[in-house]
């Protein structure tokens, strides 16, 4: 008797651990259950990828679905349709909605209602405050949540933790690796008279130092050496951090945006104004080329969109009235693929860098890599397929991407969550099924 599976993926070429195989994949139950499928095996929906690429879904780690929020910006709903539409089949959303997810009971919240609305598999961030460190320990081990989130700098509110003393006994709080916002909030404020309202927006840059950075992630590496407290350093912007975190390996793993790969100051200031602000802002050509260098090297662990949406009215605010942030989920994998066929890395590294690592850094279970017994999460690739990216694709409410007009060569043609087609050609499918991921 033949095997039968649910899901068939025939004829595609599939980025496997161990590099790329051309094999068939067969799915039972939302997860992979043969790879290397004979001929004579049957199932409930086969999947014809000639031509295509088979990826481990790809993850985004760092996005800001603003909900609770402003739903006319960015939602659950939207953010995580945006998120499929774009190849991604799991983002971990980060804590600093209205209100922020802080405590046990807006997580319960949270839990709750993004079972119902996700299009994608979801993990959560905690928000650390100085006021709930005494309850992390607990919250960074509720379902679903891919850790806790510090902002050493640039928030407001309770959300922000800037001072030694706090973050030392954040750290001591718990044992998951922490995620940190790494700018210091002293220097930042400290240098904010030197600028004033209406300067160009490229003084965004020549506010947020590279000292800024580079002295957080310094105090940062300083108290998880002290602590032994694994930290993640997101978005990771400077030549200097870069290299200096080679020396903290034992402690800390880093993040690398899309934006700091692929734009470059002066220019995208002078080109897109507002719609090139961001935290930590994007620099000159000697941190750009510092960040492949440090990915061709394997200091970065994983990269993320850090998708924070705005309303195009308020980015087209003078500087420094226009927030900081940007629509990214959806444009993250295309972006990365084009980088692909520019011959800036292997295919094979964007799947280390978008899937695997980012399951590693997390400690996220079943997911990640194409294997047996993992989720049957996957990202179809046409590697050879022109597109302009447009704001008329982007599925977020807010409606623009900073890197309209920008024309890449990689797309993604399908993505699969669980076993279940939810993209096909920039169609949706179906109706939202995304789940809490599992973390060990
Ligand atoms: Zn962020």
């Amino acid at each position: 008797m033949s095997e039968h599976f649910d899901l068939l993926i025939r004829g595609g070429v599939c980025a496997l651990p161990w590099g790329l195989e051309a094999l068939d994949i067969g799915a039972k139950d939302g997860r992979i259950a043969a790879l290397g499928v004979s001929s004579h095996a049957s199932a409930e929906e086969v999947i014809d990828a000639s031509g295509l690429h088979v990826l481990p879904g790809l993850i985004d780690p760092h996005v800001h679905l603003r909900d609770p929020g402003d739903p006319k910006i960015e939602t659950v709903l939207t953010g995580t349709r945006a998120a499929v539409l774009g190849g991604i089949t799991t983002v971990f959303d980060m804590p600093n909605t209205s209100p922020a997810i802080t405590d046990s009971d807006r997580l319960a919240w949270k839990q709750g209602y993004v079972e119902r609305q996700s299009w994608c598999d979801i993990g959560l961030y905690v928000g650390a405050t100085k006021e709930n460190i005494d309850s992390l320990a607990t919250l960074e081990l509720g379902h679903g949540v891919c850790g806790v989130k510090v902002f050493a700098g640039s928030s407001t509110g309770p959300l922000l933790v800037e001072d030694d003393e706090s973050l030392e006994r954040v750290m001591r709080s718990g044992r998951r690796r922490i995620s940190y916002h790494s700018e210091d909030e002293y220097r930042l404020q400290a240098r904010k008279g030197l600028f004033k309202n209406g300067d160009p927006y490229a003084s965004h840059m020549a506010w947020r130092d590279e000292e800024c950075a580079f002295l957080g992630t310094r105090r940062l590496m300083a108290l998880a050496r002290k602590t032994g407290r694994a930290a993640h350093i997101l978005h990771v912007s400077t030549a200097e951090e870069l290299a200096y975190l080679q020396d903290f390996r034992e402690v800390a793993t880093c993040e690398l945006l899309v934006n700091h790969l692929t734009q470059v100051a002066p220019e995208c200031y002078d080109r897109l104004g507002g719609l090139a602000v961001m935290n930590p802002p994007i620099r000159d050509q000697r941190h750009y080329d510092a960040a492949w260098a440090a990915l061709r090297n394997g200091t970065i662990d994983t990269i993320g969109s850090d998708h924070a949406p705005h309303r195009r009215s308020d980015k087209e605010k003078p500087w420094p009235e226009c927030p900081g942030g940007l629509t990214g989920v959806q444009t993250l994998a295309p972006i990365m693929l084009d980088h692909v066929n520019a011959g800036r890395l292997s295919l094979c590294q964007l799947v280390d860098l978008m899937a695997a690592g980012p399951s590693r850094v997390y400690g996220l279970i079943g997911k990640g890599r194409l294997v047996a017994g993992y989720d049957a999460d996957f990202t179809l690739v046409d590697m050879g397929r022109q597109r302009r990216i447009e704001d008329s694709w982007i599925a977020s409410p807010c409606g623009w991407t900073p890197f309209a007009g920008m024309k890449v060569t990689g797309w993604p043609h399908a993505t699969v969550v669980r076993g279940q087609v939810v993209m096909r050609e920039d169609e949706v499918v179906g109706a939202p099924s995304g789940r809490l991921a599992r973390f060990g």
